[in-house]
Parts: C-alpha cells; structure tokens; sequence
C-alpha cells in the first residue's frame, strides 16, 4: 500500500489550482461547444460545398473542445478522488505522482514514467 505522498498543504493548493482550472475549463468548454453547435446548424442547413469550407474550421473547434473536455473531465476526476483520499497517486503502477508533477499538471492520473508509456502507446494522442 503506497503512503499518501501529499501534505495536507499540498492537497489544498492542488485543490485551489483544480477548482480554478475546472471554472475556466467550463467556460471554454461551453463557448466552443457553443460555438460549435452554431456552425453545425448552419453546415446542416447547408450544401456539401459548405461542408468543405468549413470542415478545416469545424474540425479545429472541435479538436479543441475535445481536448478541453477531456482536461476538464481529468480535473473533475481530481477533484473527486481528493475527496476520496486517493488524490496524488498513478492510475496504472499506484506509486505517488510527486507533488512538483501535480502542481504542473494537477489533473495528472498517471506518473510521470506511466504517462511515458501511455504515450508512446498510443502516439502522443488519447484519441486515433
Ligand atoms: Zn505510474
């Protein structure tokens, strides 16, 4: 069984930094996904040539609102497992994530080591 590797210091700086990103990730998410819904009303309305104009355009908004969803959907993920008493420790390999790998990434799941490999098997991207 692998020790809570956090000061409750810690936790709660975490928990500050968790609670911000999660605001700021709702309101991005929201107004892309906003935004998205917007352009996809009118590529429905519209003909296969508007489709091609805006495919580029589409497909970054939605690249990036995936993206966001997936942090934000990490950070809330954090946030519970803070309560839980399971905050700070791998997913994958149970060891403690380390505080300075937290305080950069606090909706970390993985080490840093896990998250190497996770990476390399799934080429630098959660999705194909
Ligand atoms: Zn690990």
């Amino acid at each position: 069984m692998s020790q809570f590797a956090l000061t409750t210091k810690q936790i709660d700086d975490l928990t500050a930094l968790l609670r911000q990103r999660e605001a700021t990730l709702r309101l991005l998410v929201k107004r892309e996904l906003h935004a998205d819904s917007a352009s996809h009303a009118s590529l429905t309305g519209g003909s296969d040539a508007d489709w091609a104009t805006a495919d580029a355009d589409a497909d970054d908004q939605i690249a990036r609102a995936e993206r966001d969803v997936r942090e934000l959907n990490a950070t809330v993920a954090a946030l519970t497992k803070i309560s839980d008493g399971r905050y700070g420790l791998c997913d994958e390999c149970g060891e403690a994530i380390g505080y300075p790998r937290l305080l950069a990434y606090p909706g970390a799941s993985r080490c840093l080591t896990c998250q190497q490999k996770h990476e390399s098997r799934t080429g630098n991207s959660d999705h194909h």
